[in-house]
């Protein structure tokens, strides 16, 4: 996805060559406000001077050994701070930790069978690469070519939100299941928000058949709400949780925390296998934790009143051109969909008007503000964010919905 931003909408794919708070510029020399930000890794803006400073500052020192050192211990404990969850351990991206989630949940639980929720990304490990078979509670098919269908078999895939299929397929498997994984809010099919009642569902069910509840909050974590969005929003505990994106500063770092006890089954001390070369790499802790220090509580102050100025002047340029369009945030993550009403299913995000979305697209683009470049991600607004950055997006939206309303009178 990364180097094709574009290719997808009708455009000619961006290639960044720099950038710097909230704004990129290309090869052409071009200069855009950003809204993938990195799909969500750099929170502080591009080349963030503290964020610069400490990788320059940590990469004369050594750009990595292989042992333990004092940032992974600074991280650990600041991620304990920030999810209430005790110990965590630090791997390079999301789709580690993802997959470190699940083998400890297996390990830890001795069973084998995973439940996930269709249009949720995880990674892309073999046993998340799975779609939902054929019916409506089956076992998934592989995804991708290369994942072995036995693999697939695995891992059970059911509509997000849904929960009544939810109770149904815990009736029958609950007491199959090592893990049920999800996103606490679903940033993988644009903005999706699920009820209460489905969350609450699924913390039930985990307790009571003796499942690990993983969240995976590799990008709403630290973004979305300050700590782990499945606690902040929904007060729901997690036995464990995968962090990536923010943490990282934009560097590779992800990590899976949790709580002693399964944390524990890790390798060395456990049985769990896991292990990374790069695991830890100080240059991206000191990336990483200097990211953090910026993430106060004014920060989460900012990011809200920047994502939902984003998304009120997404609808109020909208419905000024006569374009039906509704938008909604959750911290420092946006959605907008091309239909009327705030969708609450994958389906629902795929009924959106995909024309008017790559037009829209197109059009931004052209205007200088780059958003994602499919109606399945969410937009990314962070601290450099700032007025000057929003003004430049609402002049583009004005001129991009009018010629989206001119043709077609949508
Ligand atoms: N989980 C979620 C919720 C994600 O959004 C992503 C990536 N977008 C991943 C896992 C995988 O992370 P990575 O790309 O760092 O492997």
């Amino acid at each position: 996805m990364r180097s094709f931003a574009g290719a997808g909408v009708g455009c000619a794919p961006v290639h960044a060559v720099s950038g710097t708070g909230a704004w990129i510029t290309t090869t052409s020399g071009t200069r855009l406000v950003d809204f993938i930000h990195g799909w969500g890794s750099i929170i502080a803006g591009h080349a963030h001077p503290a964020v610069t400073t400490a990788i320059a500052t940590q990469a004369q020192l050594g750009t990595g050994f292989g042992l333990t050192n004092e940032l992974e211990v600074r991280l650990a404990v600041a991620l304990a701070q920030r999810t209430g969850l005790p110990m965590s351990r630090a791997v390079n991206s999301g789709t580690e930790a993802t997959m470190t989630a699940i083998r400890l949940a297996r390990g830890h639980t001795g069973r084998e069978l995973l439940l996930k929720f269709a249009g949720c990304y995880h990674g892309h490990s073999d046993a998340l690469l799975v779609a939902a078979g054929s019916g409506g509670l089956t076992f998934g098919n592989p995804s991708s070519a290369g994942v072995p269908v036995a693999t697939a078999t695995t891992t059970l895939v059911l509509p997000y939100n849904d929960t009544e299929a939810l109770r149904d397929c815990l009736q029958q498997h609950g007491n199959q299941l090592a893990a049920v994984i999800l996103e606490p809010i679903a940033g993988n099919m644009n903005l999706v928000v699920p009820t209460q009642e489905f969350i609450d569902e699924i913390a039930a069910g985990c307790m009571h058949h003796g499942a690990v509840l993983i969240s995976d909050e590799v990008m709403t974590g630290l973004r979305a709400t300050p700590g782990l969005t499945i606690r902040d929003r929904f007060g729901v505990e997690p036995d464990l949780a995968c962090l990536g994106k923010v943490i990282g500063g934009g560097l590779p770092v992800a990590a899976v925390v949790g709580s002693s006890e399964i944390m524990n089954k890790l390798a060395p001390v456990g049985p769990v296998y896991q292990a990374g070369t790069l695991a830890g790499n100080p240059v991206c802790l000191a990336a990483g934790l200097a990211t953090l220090e910026l993430l106060d509580a004014a920060a989460y102050s900012q990011l809200e009143h920047s994502a939902a100025t984003l998304c009120a002047t997404l609808t109020e340029t909208a419905a000024a051109a006569e374009v039906t369009l509704c938008a909604q945030h959750v911290g420092g993550m946006a959605g907008y969909y091309f239909c009327a009403e705030l969708p609450t299913t994958l389906a629902a995000v795929e009924q959106t008007d995909v024309t008017a979305f790559e037009q829209f697209h197109q059009a931004m683009l052209a205007a200088g503000v780059l958003l994602p470049p499919s109606r399945f991600e969410a937009c990314f607004v962070g601290l450099a964010h700032d007025a000057e950055a929003l003004a430049h997006s609402r002049a583009g939206m004005e001129q991009a919905f009018a010629q989206l309303a001119a043709p077609s009178g949508r």
